[in-house]
This record gives C-alpha cells, sequence and structure tokens, in this order.
C-alpha cells in the first residue's frame, strides 16, 4: 500500500497526520498526496512496550518525506541518519520505512 500525506486545497501545506484545520490558511479540505521516498533523521529502538511480552525491540525512525513532513516509521533494517528509504503502508496501516 502506498503511503500519503495531506495537501491543504487552498494554500499547499502539507502535513501528516491529516488535521482538521489548516494552520497557514485555516482552509479545512485536503487531498491525498503519495509519497515513496524519504531520509532518515534518526533512529531509535523500542525495547519496553507494554503487552509486548519478550519480543525484540521494535526499530523506529524519523523519516523527513520527499513531501515535507516528517513521519514516524517502523524501521526494517537498521539505517543511519541521512539514508535514503522507501516508504509504504503495511496492510495493518503502520507507516514502514525500507534502508
Ligand atoms: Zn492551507
Amino acid at each position: 500500500m502506498s503511503f500519503a500525506v495531506f495537501e491543504c486545497i487552498r494554500c499547499g501545506t502539507r502535513v501528516f497526520p491529516q488535521r482538521y484545520y489548516c494552520r497557514s490558511c485555516g482552509g479545512g479540505q485536503w487531498r491525498e498526496v503519495e509519497v515513496a521516498e524519504g531520509t532518515i533523521e534518526e533512529t531509535t529502538v523500542v525495547r519496553h512496550r507494554m503487552g509486548a511480552g519478550s519480543r525484540p525491540g521494535a526499530l523506529l525512525a524519523t523519516v523527513a518525506t520527499a513531501a515535507g513532513p516528517a513521519v514516524i516509521a517502523k524501521l526494517e533494517a537498521m539505517a543511519d541518519r541521512g539514508q535514503p528509504v522507501r516508504l509504504r503502508r503495511d496492510a495493518d496501516g503502520t507507516i514502514v520505512a525500507t534502508p
């Protein structure tokens, strides 16, 4: 599944997640803009999650998308800051970044 950010129809401001009103112009209508690529800004390993039992830690990354907004994504393999990734959505809606 492809990943998309939201663009204000009135002024073009792009956000993620979608907001009720645009902070720039007050508009309330958005269109989806698909974005397949981004760059890693930061990575982190979440080791202790409530209810996760003994499953291994989740690798997460803050990704600056090519469309503008930064998103938190599940990182499929360790990668360094500045490294390009491909973005998509899992079947359950999770944003996944692939180095
Ligand atoms: Zn706007």
